[in-house]
């Protein structure tokens, strides 16, 4: 596509990274099928090549956005199956990113609006503030019809969540058992550790079983990844810093994720922090960050018992399928383990998509729906997903239990049996 930049707005590296995507498109729609939010509302503005034309306008004008345009933006999922489905190879999040920060930085929004997205920009990376939300949410929620509108959607979020866990704390380094092979840097990151520690937990216990020693990193216990999806650059350039300081230079093999949302993130780290004292860093931490199931791949993982052939429905987390590309080593761990993986027919976006199904309530409710719909027709003993966001937005839809891959797998290699698992295969 032609662009009508001018020189002085492409000295800005974001702006000139953004005009260089939207040169790449050759507005040919292939995108457009694949896209979760075109698919549901059939307009082409909610498709990928008609938000790439708003962003164009919107990026070059340099002006505050129209309302209108403002929509079609906030209702992108950030799911990037479009990225996958481009034959031309433009990268989408340089202009959606871009596109984000433009509107936090020139757009008005309603203040009731602004009230809550500083609201989730604030609370959710800060695990004890956090804790202290979801309980108070749960007594909040009885009274939701007092609270303005885009609140509500947050507090029948929340209210659906499990109780936050008690705090846990790792040990800052684990040993290997036996011959050590391999040193791993394990990401903590904020939402998970509230709700489910036992992933974490049961990720050390399955590095450690095979070979590794295990080093936690979490810096301020965030990635950043949600304030970036708010467009808060400032906060997203904090936490990142703070997680780049925790891991240092340690010679780690790897940097392990068990949440893809916060994988695709830090992978990107390189760009989303050049020009900034830690690029260099940034740069060698995002090519080193792996999902766990990837990492697992390298490991000798071997069933010590033999596990009930159970029906396995996978999901394949967005982050993990179009952002970091790494879907494939889960499936392939449980079935090399005996289990019976399935797959659904609905590949697109559960609607979890970061805070999506709190600021965008009705089409996050509508591709649940989807999703607990192709699940359901699997007729699995278990549902895995790997990411935690998916995780509790499927376990909200369906009857049957929804584990992270990472428990399975340990449960499979000789760990505790995960809870939600106990309870059915006690019925
Ligand atoms: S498929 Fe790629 S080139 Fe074609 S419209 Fe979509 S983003 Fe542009
Ligand atoms: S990121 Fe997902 S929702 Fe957004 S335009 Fe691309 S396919 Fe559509």
């Amino acid at each position: 596509m032609r662009t009508n930049f001018s020189a002085t707005q492409l000295n800005d590296p974001a702006l000139a990274a953004a005009e260089h995507e939207l040169r790449a498109c050759v507005h040919c729609g292939i995108c457009t099928a694949t896209c979760p939010t075109y698919v549901l509302l059939g307009d082409e503005l909610d498709g990928p090549r008609g938000r790439i034309q708003l962003i164009q306008g919107m990026l070059e004008s340099g002006a505050a956005p129209s309302a209108k345009v403002v929509t079609h933006i906030d209702r992108c999922l950030s799911c990037m199956a479009c990225v996958s489905a481009c034959p031309s190879g433009v990268n989408y999040p340089r202009l959606i990113d871009e596109a984000r920060a433009h509107i936090e930085e020139t757009y008005r929004r309603p203040w009731r609006d602004v009230l809550l997205r500083r609201a989730l920009g604030f609370v959710l990376p800060r695990r004890w503030l956090l804790r202290w939300a979801l309980t108070t949410a749960r007594v909040a929620a009885r009274f939701s019809w007092l609270v303005p509108e885009p609140a509500q959607a947050a507090l029948i979020v929340a209210n659906g969540l499990p109780r936050p866990a008690p705090a846990k704390h790792f040990a800052k380094t684990v040993a290997a058992q036996g011959v050590q092979e391999r040193r791993i840097a394990l990401h903590a990151g904020c939402v998970q550790e509230v709700i489910a520690p036992s992933i974490t937990a049961a990720a050390i216990r399955v590095l450690t079983r095979f070979g590794a020693q295990v080093t936690i990193v979490e810096g301020s216990g965030c990635c950043g990844s949600l304030n970036h999806h708010l467009g808060e650059t400032a906060a997203f350039a904090r936490h990142a810093n703070a997680l780049i300081k925790d891991i240092g230079d340690a010679p780690f093999d790897a940097i392990a994720t068990t949440a893809s949302g916060c994988g695709a993130t830090v992978r990107d780290y390189g760009f989303l922090l050049k020009g900034s004292k830690v690029a260099a860093q940034a740069s060698e931490i995002g090519a080193k960050v792996r999902d766990i199931c990837d990492v697992l791949l390298d490991l000798p993982l071997a069933s010590p018992h033999s596990v009930p052939k159970l029906r396995v429905a996978y999901h394949a987390a967005c982050s993990l399928t179009h952002g970091m590309r790494q879907d494939a080593a889960a499936s392939s761990i449980l079935t090399k383990l005996g289990f019976d993986v399935v797959t659904p027919s609905d590949t697109q976006c559960c609607g979890s998509a970061g805070v999506y199904n709190v600021l965008q309530p009705a089409i996050a409710d509508e591709l649940q729906a989807r999703k607990a719909q192709a699940l359901a027709a699997l007729n699995a003993d278990v549902i895995v997903t790997g990411n935690i966001g998916c995780l509790m937005q499927i376990a909200s839809a369906v009857r049957t239990p929804v584990v992270h891959v990472v428990e399975l797998i340990d449960w499979a290699t000789g760990g505790p049996q995960p809870e939600a698992l106990r309870m059915r295969l006690s019925v």
